[in-house]
């Protein structure tokens, strides 16, 4: 067998752990001489699935008895406009941090159902950074206030989560969400495609606040209301139970690897060796972002012209990586590094940086 070493922005590499359990429990899962994918969501070998899923990810999170988590569809991009839907009351506003195109597209959806405010931006800096709470302009009667905690394109994180009291504190966690542990409790919402960091895609994973979902709006359609999905633990409808039989796999693998704490010292081991590469040869490569707010998710670099760009990720390709190129909106290069990516993957892409500045610098 020969496996890629994948940089995939999303969907993205999984352990292959979970993908051998899948390959091997397909024809015949757990005696029941089917596969998860062809048995009833309301049979007792699904519970196991459903529950066994949202349970390890509530003691990976260390989530009180206040939040929930709910297995929802749509992706991300749903919960765009789901949040405002159901959270922003009639006449009311909430408060959005714009560091780049998905918290953009987050406001615009919030803009379109009430009246999302843009409270901060990195924009006047080409989103090169994670704007600091000193420059937030909040509201303080703003019904939530919404960040993007990894940007996917533009390569940014927050290292650190704002204290903002009273007012509930909504994250599109999509490309980072499990990375290192954090305080999953101190957010009201939390919402997360699966695709990158904990399984396929066609399952959203959604952390919330019950207390909170008692404030919602009542007038929202069935689908789009999380009480509806509350209150059935996300089994009001069919739910993609192979997606979620996969994220189920992914965090049997990452409590195995030892949790978060685990995560977090692999993934700043593989961050710190390419920004250190970066560091290294600063005439070959440059990383855009400022130092603060760099990825240890989503690294990316400039090499000195579009057109070593191109050969870079063309002899990437040809050396057994792939996924290397940017997001087309922003060009240059990008490595995904996301909990499965292997510190082995990530020491190859370093040493053929290394080559390839040798070689063309
Ligand atoms: N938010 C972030 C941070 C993302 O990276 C993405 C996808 N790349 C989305 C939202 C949109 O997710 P989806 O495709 O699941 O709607």
């Amino acid at each position: 067998m020969s496996r890629t070493w994948n940089f995939y922005a999303g969907p993205a590499t999984l352990p292959l752990a979970a993908l051998e359990r899948a390959k091997n429990e397909i024809p015949d899962w757990e005696g029941t001489g089917m596969s998860v994918m062809e048995t009833s969501h309301r049979s007792k070998e699904y519970d196991a699935v459903h529950y066994g899923a949202m349970d390890l990810m509530a003691e990976l999170l260390e989530l009180d008895d206040d939040h929930q988590v709910l297995f929802l569809q749509g992706g991300a991009s749903t919960q765009f406009a789901m949040l405002p839907m159901n959270f922003i009351p009639p006449g009311g506003s909430a408060d959005y941090v714009n560091t780049g195109t998905w918290s953009a597209k987050a406001l615009k959806e919030a803009k379109i159902i009430a009246n999302g405010r843009e409270a901060a931006s990195s924009e006047g800096d080409g989103f090169t950074r994670i704007p600091p709470l000193g420059e937030w302009n909040l509201d303080p009667s703003a019904a939530y206030v919404h960040i993007t905690s990894n940007n996917t394109i533009k390569g940014t994180q927050y290292h650190d989560f704002p204290d903002l009291g009273d007012t509930p504190l909504v994250a599109d966690m999509s490309s980072d969400i499990l990375w290192r542990p954090f305080d999953a409790n101190a957010f009201s919402l939390i919402y997360a495609g699966a695709q990158k960091n904990i399984g396929p895609s066609g399952v959203t994973v959604v952390i919330i606040r019950k207390s909170w979902i008692e404030q919602a709006n009542d007038n929202v359609p069935t689908m789009l209301s999380y009480s509806t999905h509350s209150a059935k633990d996300s089994l009001f409808n069919t739910p993609p139970t192979f997606a979620i039989y996969m994220v189920r796999n992914v965090l049997e693998w990452v409590k195995e690897q030892g949790g978060l704490d685990a995560m977090e010292r692999r993934n700043r081991a593989k961050g710190d060796l390419l920004y250190g590469v970066m560091s290294e040869l600063p005439d070959f490569y440059r990383c855009p972002v400022e130092p603060a707010s760099r990825s240890y998710m989503n690294v990316v670099w400039r090499l000195p012209s579009e057109e070593l760009e191109k050969k870079f990720v063309a002899e990437a390709l040809a050396a057994g990586m792939c996924g290397l190129k940017g997001h087309r909106s922003v060009g240059g290069c990008r490595a995904s590094i996301y909990n499965a990516m292997e510190m082995e993957g990530v020491e190859y892409l370093a040493e053929f940086m290394r080559k390839f500045a040798r070689e063309n610098g």
